[in-house]
């Protein structure tokens, strides 16, 4: 869990230099869209971040008064953004949700008339302004209808939190994956628009979100809709795009589209935990660290940012960690075995080969390698998100272990490379190599 589920005014916090001036000066030239894109990209990576969480505060409000003539608005989208759902305030009786910013002490003048609704000062049971219309009155006051509770309800409002919503993190996260019930699966932007609202991620995240074709009439009940879910990770982790033991880390959740009332599933896969650094990954973590050196020794000048992206321990830690468990599936089943991984700006996919032997290896990649990265490639690809595509492959005899690696970067740019080792001679003599 990232967050607490509902935003508290700290008595001290860190400020973000230059945070205020910019969001300030974005909202007087009426550009709530850019504020609020800038926000919420802070706040998915750092949920506890206060100024980051007040400033969302002050763009959701003053948008909602300015939206006719705003240069650019809120998009609903941003509006019902599961980042923004511990600064929501929620009406008890009905899913109406809205942001009010009496929580910041120096806005307390503010916001009272047009209140979107009431609250209780003492054990924050709110009603929205149409549930307040339809509610038993006292005289002139509302009373607080949770039992044993005193309280008159107040146009004071704050945040409650917005219930339903998945509170994961997104830095632990595997693998997001949408099925819509029916024929015809969602579009990316339609997909995101469900899975944003219920999960704190944002747009720059569809590289996680998978969608899946739906299975007719599964979606209808819990648990038909729950073997689904299940059958799904399974069949993923058999293709190796989920890690073993998925579905122990899944969470999954029914949840109406926003635009189109149609049920949707949302199931999310948290990375397993790191497995105990090993002997065996320590020794190919040097492999990988030796193997970029002699590269980069190879290329004088090559330093472009997905390169040296590249010799991060974090990237070198994970590719070895996917190396590691490619192998022991290689050995298994003595063929080609792979495993892969979204992390960062890459997409990072381990093959391994339980062989030294290079023309044995070679024909492990059906319709040879050139052609077997092409339709990788392609199923990995993200057009429009600035991902790098690595492929590495280890060939080993349980003794010696030798690494090859394949580079696209997302910046075409900057140099790419194909694993020579891997390609016939025919056809390495036909490329000048
Ligand atoms: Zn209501
Ligand atoms: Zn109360």
């Amino acid at each position: 869990m990232s967050s607490t589920r509902v935003f508290e005014m700290p008595e001290h916090w860190e400020p973000v230099p230059g945070l205020h001036e910019r969001i300030s000066a974005l909202i007087g030239d009426g550009r709530y869209r850019t504020a609020m894109a800038e926000l919420l990209d802070l706040l998915r990576q750092d949920p506890s971040n206060v100024e980051a969480a007040t400033q969302a505060m002050v763009v959701a409000y003053t948008s909602r008064t300015e939206l006719l003539n705003a240069k650019e608005p809120l998009t609903s989208d941003q509006r019902s953004s599961a980042i923004l759902a511990p600064i929501a305030t929620q009406c008890s009786v009905c899913d109406n949700f809205w942001y009010s910013i009496h929580v910041l002490a120096q806005y307390e003048y503010l916001g009272v008339a047009g209140a979107r609704g009431v609250q209780c000062p003492i054990c924050r049971y709110t009603l929205c302004k149409e549930c307040a219309a339809a509610a038993p009155r006292r005289g002139t006051a509302l009373p607080c209808a949770t039992p044993g509770c005193a309280g008159e309800l107040q146009t004071r409002a704050l945040p409650t939190g917005r219930r339903g919503v998945l509170l994961i993190d997104p830095g632990r996260t595997e693998r997001v994956i949408v099925v819509r019930d029916g024929p015809i699966p969602p579009e990316i932007g339609e997909a995101l628009s469900v899975v944003t609202r219920w999960i704190p991620l944002v747009p720059k995240d569809a590289p996680f979100v998978l969608i899946c074709r739906s299975v007719p009439g599964l979606m209808r009940e819990e648990a038909s809709c729950q073997f689904m879910a299940w059958k799904l990770v399974d069949t993923l982790e058999k293709d190796t795009v989920l890690a073993p033991g998925a579905w122990d880390r899944s969470t999954s959740m029914r949840v109406h589209g926003t635009e189109d009332d149609i049920d949707y599933l949302i199931i999310t896969v948290e990375l397993p935990d790191k497995a105990p650094s090993s002997a065996a990954h320590g020794f190919l973590a040097d492999l990988i660290r030796d193997h970029l050196q002699r590269v980069a020794e190879e290329n004088p000048g090559n330093s472009g940012p997905c390169w040296t992206g590249l010799d991060s321990d974090d990237i070198i830690d994970e590719t070895a960690a996917l190396l590691l468990q490619a192998s022991e599936d290689a050995r298994k089943m003595n063929h080609l075995a792979t495993r892969m991984r979204i992390f960062s700006k890459y997409i990072i996919v381990a093959g391994a080969i339980p062989t030294l032997d290079l023309p044995q290896a070679r024909g492990q990649f059906e319709n040879g390698y050139p052609s077997y990265i092409e339709r990788l490639y392609e199923n990995f690809r993200f057009p429009g998100y600035d991902m790098s595509f690595v492929h590495w492959i280890s060939c080993s005899d349980g003794r010696t272990t030798q690494l090859h690696m394949t580079l696209l970067p997302a910046d075409p740019s900057e140099l790419a490379m194909l694993a020579q080792d891997m390609l016939e001679p025919t056809v390495r003599r036909s490329l000048g190599l």
